[in-house]
């Protein structure tokens, strides 16, 4: 075989290889990236974008920080992983620092998203039953319709989304859905037998940046501690920066996480879910953050990962979350997230073509007027692209805008420009 990774290869025929011998459980826009540094992103043809994305709100500290890569080419030189057979010497500082940070007692590192929702659902139950005298194996979880936690099979059984779960049963019993901002189906639902707890996204991304009232997350936690049952957060999507506060569950405050004015904004939730941006995007680190009453219901042997806590994986969480602070991102999310919703408002209403745009900080959406079942939003992503900005639908006729936190004000400027134009000279052209 001719060495592919020597040779120059176009975009298309990169595109054909993929296709070729990698599996179809992706659609993605006809893109081939190659490089990102900040808010930007190069393809194997060196055209230029802006990235509205950042990898689901991954990649929240912007493309290769170098602050983030000098913690990882600096750890990746020492050493990389030990297990947790033994001890290595950054995970004790690491999760000293994270706990302060986000204002936990206990810490418990993972890799992927999904495999810390998990961690957060085992964690819930056992709490439950040792706790809380639910039966045994009996724990039940509300989750809110339309939430997305990931891909386990477990995580699927109590999704409502038929492409995510379709085909994939047996499914893992003990979920109760209820509808997503509605705290009198939470009430209900809470008075079940045996409920362990209630886990739910801040805002709802994946369904296309769904923004509840804001008293939903203060009523639905009260809710849960009068009935017994824990309030899980699962801010992978919505946490560190992304929508204007260090978490969603902050609030509108702008504390980082530990202000004063805690008490009247942050609704602390009993078990936090974090991953994507607490690595920055440069590797897979994914935690749960409790207090000891809820987190030494785990023991030795009782749960676990082989990478899970790795020195590498440690070090570059570390510098992405100084990042955040040092560089003030969650402020200026906020700050660019409003001038970003008004300058769209302003031109929604003149639009036909876009119904509305909603969101917090730089997590936002906008919903375009056509059926769901229509292209239209796949399209002008395709438009959008080819004038050197990328996003990506979410469900159906929505796009989510999320670019890196790192943004500038004349940035953001020339982005709601490509967008506005872009979408403009659509709209001449459809439904012609
Ligand atoms: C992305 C995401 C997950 C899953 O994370 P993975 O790293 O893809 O497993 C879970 N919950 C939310 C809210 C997410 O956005």
């Amino acid at each position: 075989m001719e060495d592919i990774f020597t040779k120059k290869l176009s975009s298309k025929e990169l595109i054909e290889l993929e296709d070729k011998h990698g599996a179809h459980n992706y659609h993605p826009l006809p893109v081939v990236l190659s490089k990102g540094e900040g808010v930007h992103v190069w393809d194997v043809e060196g055209k230029k974008y802006f990235d509205f994305l950042s990898a689901y709100s991954a990649v929240n500290q912007g493309h290769c920080h170098p602050t983030i890569t000098k913690a990882l080419t600096d750890q990746a030189s020492r050493i990389t992983l030990t297990s947790r057979a033994f001890h290595n010497d950054i995970l004790g500082r690491y999760e000293a620092y994270a706990t302060e940070y986000f204002g936990f007692d206990k810490l418990l590192p993972m890799n992927s998203g999904a495999e810390a929702v998990e961690t957060a659902i085992k964690v819930c139950r056992k709490y439950a039953h040792e706790k809380k005298g639910v039966d045994e194996n009996k724990a039940k979880i509300i989750v809110a319709n339309n939430n997305f936690h990931g891909r386990t099979t477990t995580i699927v059984s109590f999704s409502n989304d038929e492409e995510a779960r379709k085909d994939y049963g047996p499914y893992t019993p003990g979920f109760i859905q209820v509808p997503y901002n509605d705290t009198d189906a939470l009430e209900k639902a809470l008075q079940e037998d045996n409920v362990a707890g209630f886990m739910v996204e801040p805002i709802q991304g994946e369904a296309g940046v769904v923004v509840p009232d804001d008293d939903y997350l203060a009523k639905a936690k009260e809710l849960c501690h009068k009935n017994n049952a824990i309030f899980i957060a699962d801010e992978i999507q919505t946490g560190i920066g992304r929508t204007g506060s260090l978490l969603a569950s902050c609030g509108n405050c702008d504390c980082q996480g530990h202000c004063e004015r805690q008490e009247d904004t942050y609704v602390k939730p009993d078990i936090l879910i974090l991953g994507k941006a607490l690595s920055g995007g440069a590797y897979p680190v994914s935690a749960i953050l409790a207090d000891d009453e809820i987190m030494l219901v785990i023991k030795p042997g009782q749960h676990g990962s082989t990478f899970g806590g790795n020195p590498l994986g440690a070090a570059v969480s570390h510098a992405a979350l100084e990042v955040i602070r040092d560089e003030k991102l969650t402020q200026n999310a906020r700050e660019l997230g409003e001038h970003f919703r008004s300058e769209l408002q302003k031109f929604i209403d003149q639009s036909d073509l876009v119904k509305l745009v909603r969101g917090k900080g730089l997590l936002n959406a906008i919903v375009v007027n056509d059926s769901e079942e229509s292209t239209t939003a796949w399209d002008l992503c395709v438009k959008m692209a080819e004038n050197g900005l990328i996003a990506k639908p979410t469900h159906g006729n929505i796009i989510r805008f999320a670019p890196p936190l790192v943004m500038t004000k004349e940035q953001l400027d020339e982005c709601i420009s490509i967008i506005t134009n872009t979408i403009s000279d659509f709209e001449k052209e459809w439904k012609k």
